[in-house]
């Protein structure tokens, strides 16, 4: 990748040894100045960047209106979210501010796309659980039977960069693979995809795949409601964004058996557990912890993005906005 030289100093908040590992290497680029941070971006960090020009934050900082005054305050004039979402961002005050909004709109959708996979399989399959039999001697099949994936009805809901990757991947399975978005891709419908409304969908899904941004549009998007109208035992994954699910409703739904099998990679209160090892704290969520005792429920950490790939594509391409912002006073990855 070309990068433009500059050498703003960015305050990078959320970072973990992998993230400064990668921004260091695609560093040697561009010149910036990084201060790392392991703290979340919040009205009670924000002084940390009061010298800084530019702000780097991810998915689980929070840039509410009171953040923002505070980072306006200082030198901050631009926020390169390293991440697609921005869902975090109160975009009205960004403006009111003054601040420029950049992001990574994309980084690498097969790494997502793949990680539905792997839950899907996880849970039809109890992989997770054969693991951790065969480790301890235990060669019993009770309570494994698991599901084929070919033949399943799938209902993508969203289909962007991600969603259209996953509907291939279906595709591939042999599934009939149906979807919702506003705006329909053509290669897929060439591929055999169905494009229908979302009552049939809900409807007529064995797996329901999440792929669609949080908007105030599609907050609890599966509520009780809506998973009154899908099949008994349907399979819901999210890798998308926590809050598309009321969780208290897949919970009860859970309970019922309306949900048969439930795999997330993102839920609506993570910002308080993920990315944090909490192994040796009590964990105060009653709801999250009391999802982690189902066997039909499987939940990553927000990491269907983690992959080598991901995270070199999310560092040269939000060093390479920073600099473009710095030579040009604006950016190709501009949030407007
Ligand atoms: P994208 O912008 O390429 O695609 C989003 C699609 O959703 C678009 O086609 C859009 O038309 C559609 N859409 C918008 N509103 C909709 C609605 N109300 N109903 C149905 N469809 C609607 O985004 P993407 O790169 O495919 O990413 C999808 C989501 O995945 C992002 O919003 C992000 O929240 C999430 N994500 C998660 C991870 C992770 O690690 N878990 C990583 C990257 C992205």
């Amino acid at each position: 990748m070309k990068h433009l030289i500059a050498n703003m100093k960015v305050a990078v908040f959320s970072t973990r040894k992998y993230d400064q590992k990668y921004f260091d290497k695609a560093n040697a680029a561009t010149g910036h100045e990084l201060v790392y941070y392991e703290n979340l971006l919040r009205e009670e960090t924000a002084q940390l960047a009061t010298d800084c020009e530019c702000v780097c934050a991810f998915v689980n900082d929070k840039l509410n209106r009171n953040t923002l005054a505070l980072l306006a305050q200082g030198q901050t004039r631009l926020i390169a979210m390293r991440c697609a979402g921005y869902n975090n961002v109160d975009l009205e005050a960004a403006r009111d501010f003054g601040f420029t909004l950049v992001r990574v709109p994309a980084y690498s959708p097969h790494a997502v796309s793949e990680h539905v996979i792997a839950i899907l399989m996880a849970l039809y399959r109890t992989t997770h659980r054969s693991h951790n039999r065969v480790r301890e001697g235990n060669f019993s099949l009770e309570g494994m039977v698991g599901h084929e994936v070919f033949g399943k009805t799938v209902g993508i809901i969203g289909t962007g960069k991600i969603g259209a990757l996953v509907a291939k991947l279906f595709l591939g399975f042999s599934c009939k693979v149906y979807a919702f978005d506003m705006c329909k891709n053509d290669e897929l419908i060439n591929w055999g995809v169905q494009y229908e409304d979302l009552d049939t969908l809900w409807s007529m899904c064995d797996i329901i795949s999440l792929h669609c941004p949080l908007l105030p549009a599609t907050k609890h998007l599966v509520n009780d409601e809506t998973l009154s109208k899908m099949k008994q035992g349907v399979t819901i994954i999210n890798t998308s964004r926590g809050a598309l699910i009321d969780t208290a409703a897949a919970f009860r739904a859970l309970k019922s058996g309306k949900l048969g099998y439930f795999g997330i990679d993102v839920y609506e209160e993570e910002d308080n557990l993920f990315f944090e090892d909490l192994s040796s704290e009590i964990v105060q969520d009653d709801l999250f912890m009391r999802l982690t005792t189902f066997p039909n429920v499987f939940i990553t950490g927000h990491q269907a993005f983690f992959t080598d790939t991901a995270l070199g594509n999310i560092a040269d391409t939000t060093l390479s906005n920073i600099a473009e912002f710095e030579s040009t006073g604006t950016c190709t990855n501009l949030v407007s």
